[in-house]
């Protein structure tokens, strides 16, 4: 391996053993910007200026962000980056011009899941000593391999001919389906004519890269809050209005929403809870539930009805309730002009084996706003899989990501860029 394959892959260990979650992605910001300087790139957007500061979602509180921002500190992340992150303002946008042509865009997510890592042995990442540092938090999910896959995409293209300008999306709080309105939303998205994102894994192996694909299921994150009136529940009950009846009369009806005639939907209480002690008449429990849909449209009708559910269960109980949404993603589609210049140039790259040109992902990504956004703009856009052997599934303590599969990354994408700007499908 090259000397920057092995600085590359020095850098995907250093983000995996600091994975941080939405907004919190201090250290992994600041980690990106001095590759960014390395590499030469100039033009670079951080906190703020990456994003629409108003159209961030599930922003933790305040004292959750002060203690993230108190760790990235205390692993050494530049401080005159840090400073402007404060207040969980994450992410980064670089933008290379190199000339006139048109100008692609390239997304990648940054953050970190809120589980566990393995301390198993033969868990490569405790076997070669880059195990997460952080605590109940862990990249868990391989976007520490995006990360590293965009600045060398950037450093790629920084050295070859291409003639246009290159932008690195560099995307905090995926997991949460809670960034990607923020960078779509802000002014660098504009002027994107092509754009790809990329993902590792998918259970597709080392060697495989799907050229498009489709099938993200728009989706929704409900956090739900019920409150009524608490009672003594031995010698008044009847003066109290019970919070956890509501919501559990809510959680059995949400699954009995009719299924829609037009495509899948999902529904799913997730996480519920509520009251203090089996003598009291609980006043307060809250769900957090999400809807899910083929299309945009399917998962707004999965959310009208989940709505007229919860409040005509607090309704019933004599309570109230309050919806917040805390994420969101529209569905979208990837491109076939972009995907069969995914196709043709993963097919001459090496380590590349198995080129599949449309896979489904039936899960859900929040890259589809950016998407969605260069879509209608009239530009196009596309979603490539980068196959990875990875041990355990995505999102569970032992997943790791084949580290062969970062320079296969980098070559198909950077190579797809040079091609689209070269030939600007239409
Ligand atoms: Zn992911």
């Amino acid at each position: 391996m090259s000397t920057t394959g092995d600085h590359l892959i020095e850098l995907r260990r250093d983000l995996h053993r600091h994975p941080e979650p939405a907004w919190r992605e201090f250290y992994t910001t600041c980690r990106i910007v001095e590759e960014l300087e390395r590499i030469g790139v100039t033009d670079i957007y951080v906190g703020r200026e990456a994003i629409d500061p108003d159209e961030r979602m599930a922003v933790p509180d305040s004292s959750e962000l002060v203690e993230w921002f108190a760790r990235a500190r205390e692993a050494g992340a530049k401080e005159d980056v840090l400073d402007r992150l404060d207040g969980g303002y994450t992410g980064c946008v670089a933008v290379l011009r190199q000339g006139e042509g048109p100008t692609v865009g390239l997304r990648v997510d940054i953050d970190g899941l809120l589980r566990e890592e393995s301390r198993a042995d033969e868990h490569a990442p405790v076997a070669e000593g880059f195990r997460s540092e952080h605590e109940g938090a862990m990249h868990a999910c391989g976007h520490d391999g995006h990360a590293t896959i965009g600045l060398g995409v950037l450093e790629a293209i920084k050295e070859s001919d291409f003639e246009g300008t290159l932008k690195v999306f560099f995307q905090p709080g995926e997991e949460m389906i809670a960034g990607g309105r923020a960078i779509a939303k802000s002014s660098h998205l504009a002027d994107v004519d092509y754009l790809l994102a990329l993902h590792l894994g998918l259970d597709h192996p080392t060697g495989e890269v799907v050229a498009g694909i489709d099938g993200f299921l728009a989706v929704a994150h409900l956090h739900v809050e019920f409150s009524g009136e608490p009672a003594h529940a031995g010698a008044a009950p009847n003066e109290g209005e019970n919070a956890v009846q509501a919501m559990a009369t809510a959680v059995g009806n949400l699954y009995a929403i009719p299924r829609h005639q037009d495509g899948a939907t999902r529904v799913n209480a997730g996480q519920v809870g509520g009251g203090t002690a089996s003598n009291i008449v609980p006043e307060s429990a809250y769900i957090e539930a999400e809807v899910r849909g083929e299309t945009t449209e399917l998962m707004e009708y999965m959310r009208e009805r989940a709505e007229r559910v919860l409040h005509g269960a607090a309704e019933m109980h004599g309570c109230e309730v309050e919806i917040e949404t805390r994420g969101r993603a529209p569905s979208a589609r990837s491109d076939a002009q972009l995907a069969e210049i995914v196709s043709a140039v993963a097919g001459g790259v090496e380590g590349v084996d198995s080129v599949l040109d449309r896979d489904t992902l039936g899960g859900s990504e929040d890259a589809t706003y950016l998407m969605r956004e260069v879509q209608r703009n009239g530009g196009y856009a596309a979603y490539v899989g980068i196959g990875t052997d990875h041990p355990g599934g995505h999102h569970t303590a032992t997943f790791d990501v084949d580290e062969r599969s970062i320079p296969i990354g980098i070559d198909v994408i950077s190579g797809a860029i040079r091609e689209i700007a070269a030939t600007r499908p239409e």
